[in-house]
């Protein structure tokens, strides 16, 4: 087999001119250190599919910082060391980046003889690397610019269409790697081979899931959340009970599908509303909608939730219901305001997974649009003062009285509403 082979060609036709000259110049900078330097990963893979990634993972066959900070000098650009990962990023003005990592290039036959070189450094990077398709190398030194370095048949995995971990241990040794699996499975349409399908269901059998720290799932389940079709790759997580063992209470039925699916319809829509727009907590608000105080307490600690997300969520459980009742039967906003209020991102998000109809997705939104945008010219200090009112839960009460008025109709005149309250109460 042969693990190398010229893909200057293929480099040429699909990566734009600006940036090939880049990678190019990398490379005769990698010369002038002497080191050998590759681009790795996604960029490769994404260069095989012809899809445009300009994620530049590079690889240094010596000393990772070093080198960073050469290219930083060399181009007038931000330089970022990750001293305890011997990783460095560079920062480019227009916020460009391009990721530097080593790969230790030193061996010792005798503790007291010098250094000598692997050849085969790179390999082994690559070998720690999550899936077949994800561990192949393109040289940048002048010399061999071009040159796929592909040890694994990781091009072969690439035009089967298969995610192939390398080695049986992948997944205990990483088990986040499990939902990193049905991410590139579902992105780009391939399959989990049969043997790492096994290794997989064997290790989330093992209870592997559960040792990895909550943060680093939810960091690669956000990341799922992101891919074009996130219910998708939910429904898979599911299938293969991965779903199970980070939300042990979470089914995926025809009816959460269904929800999910309209959520992720109006995210696009709810964005332009809120600024603050956690999309993780909008799912979670499905996934943990009939859990018992118990487990729900134990998720929440495990993935750090706030507790104001579970507030929420508890405050909202037994309104959800009503709320799209009542928006289903188009009742007046001043009544819907009272039991739902303003209400947050997963909130209304919450609402709109539970509404097909456009008509009352339609209905909510101008809700949303008049509860955020209604505003009262009038101030208490009016009231105080030329009304005579002096106890704030009575002007709290009629201002909120008349803010009601406004939501219903966004033209009243607030001064003769005012007189109309306060004509009623006298007499
Ligand atoms: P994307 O297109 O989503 O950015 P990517 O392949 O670039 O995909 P990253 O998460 O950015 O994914 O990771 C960059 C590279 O680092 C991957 O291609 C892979 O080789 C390696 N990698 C990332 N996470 C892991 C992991 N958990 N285990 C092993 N290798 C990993």
């Amino acid at each position: 087999v042969n693990f190398f082979e010229d893909v200057k060609p293929l480099l040429m036709k699909n990566i734009p001119n600006r940036f090939l000259n880049l990678l190019r110049l990398l490379g005769t900078y990698g010369d002038d250190c002497d080191i050998p330097i590759y681009v790795v990963g996604g960029f490769v893979r994404d260069l095989f599919l012809g899809i445009e990634n300009f994620d530049i993972d590079l690889v240094v066959e010596g000393n990772g910082m070093e080198f960073a900070k050469y290219v930083a000098k060399q181009l007038d650009v931000k330089v970022v060391e990750h001293e305890k990962f011997l990783t460095a990023s560079l920062f480019f003005k227009d916020g460009f980046r391009i990721d530097v990592a080593t790969a230790r290039t030193e061996y010792y036959d005798k503790p007291a003889e010098l250094p000598k070189v692997d050849i085969s450094t790179i390999k082994k990077d690559l070998y720690r690397r999550d899936f077949t398709i994800n561990a192949m190398a393109i040289k940048l030194n002048s010399k061999e610019f071009g040159m796929l370095y592909d040890f694994f048949g990781s091009r072969k995995d690439l035009e089967e269409g298969i995610i192939r971990v390398l080695h049986k241990l992948s997944f205990v040794e990483d088990p986040t790697r499990m939902v990193r699996a049905v991410r590139f499975e579902q992105r780009f349409d391939f399959r989990i081979e049969d043997e790492t399908l096994e290794i997989l269901k064997e290790t989330l059998e093992g209870g592997y899931l559960e040792r990895v720290t909550g943060q680093r799932i939810r960091q690669e389940l956000e990341k799922i959340l992101q891919e074009k079709d996130p219910v998708k790759g939910i429904k898979r997580l599911s299938e293969l009970n991965i779903l199970n063992r980070i939300f042990p209470k979470t089914y995926f039925t025809v009816l959460m599908e269904k929800k999910l699916k309209n959520m992720f319809l109006v995210f696009k829509r709810l964005k332009n509303i809120y600024s603050k727009n956690n999309i993780f907590y909008a799912v979670l608000r499905i996934f943990l909608e009939f859990y018992d105080v118990e487990t729900l307490k134990s998720v929440m600690q495990r993935y750090g939730l706030p507790k104001k997300f579970v507030e929420e969520l508890k405050k909202m459980e037994k309104r959800i219901i009503p709320v799209i009742e009542m928006i289903k039967m188009r009742i007046k906003f001043s009544d819907i305001y009272k039991i739902l209020g303003k209400p947050v991102f997963e909130t209304a998000a919450h609402i709109l997974a539970y509404l097909d109809d456009e008509d009352s997705k339609n209905y909510f939104f101008e809700y949303l649009e008049r509860v955020f945008t209604v505003k009262l010219n009038l101030s208490g200090n009016v009231l105080k003062e030329k009304f005579k009112i002096k106890s704030s839960p009575e002007i709290g009460k009629i201002m909120g009285e008349i803010f009601c008025m406004k939501l219903d109709n966004p033209y009243i005149n607030e001064m003769e509403k005012l007189k109309e309250i306060l004509g009623g109460r006298n007499g």
